[in-house]
């Protein structure tokens, strides 16, 4: 795996942007040293650069939700939201499933809660990574995509409807 930029977010969690199999990721996550090695924890988030992109696209929404202490959450793609909660600052990457026979999705343990200083360290880092991964310009998250125009479309992608709601 090539690391291609590696943002230090502070309290040893980075945002990497990493390439694996031609497969290009940006992995927000905490690390921590066992036995003088440094490790990835399970505290973290990878996402493909469609949903980097849906989360960046999104900043603003969660930065005015901070500023009025609303709740807020926002669909980064397939099981990932980025929510924020009535009087938290923090900020809460998370994958969410749907269990069975309900219709509303809840929260997994996969997933990474920013604090002030790690979020806004995370947005400085947008310019550098659109540096580093230069094919961010040519990603349309799929809502914006042409075939997204038509509704039927939108509710077989599994990216933005990965529960297969229909009503
Ligand atoms: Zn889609």
């Amino acid at each position: 795996m090539a690391t291609r930029c590696n943002i230090e977010l502070g309290n040893d969690r980075y945002v990497q942007a990493t390439e694996w199999k031609d497969q290009l990721r940006i992995d927000i996550r905490e690390w921590e040293t066992k036995n003088g090695k440094r490790m990835p924890t399970k505290k973290g988030i990878s996402l493909p650069l469609n949903r980097w992109k849906m989360l960046v696209d999104s900043f603003d929404y969660l930065d005015q939700a901070l500023v009025e202490n609303n709740t807020y959450t926002t669909h980064v793609g397939g099981n990932v939201y980025a929510s924020i909660t009535t009087n938290s600052v923090c900020v809460d990457l998370r994958k969410n499933w749907l269990p069975p026979n309900q219709t509303e999705v809840v929260p997994t343990k996969k997933g990474i809660t920013l604090r002030p200083m790690e979020y806004t360290k995370l947005k400085e880092a947008v310019s550098v990574i659109g540096d580093f991964v230069p094919e961010l310009n040519t990603v349309v998250p799929c809502p914006f995509s042409y075939d997204h125009q038509n509704q039927l479309e939108f509710l077989r992608c599994s990216e933005c409807n990965p529960d297969g709601f229909t009503e």
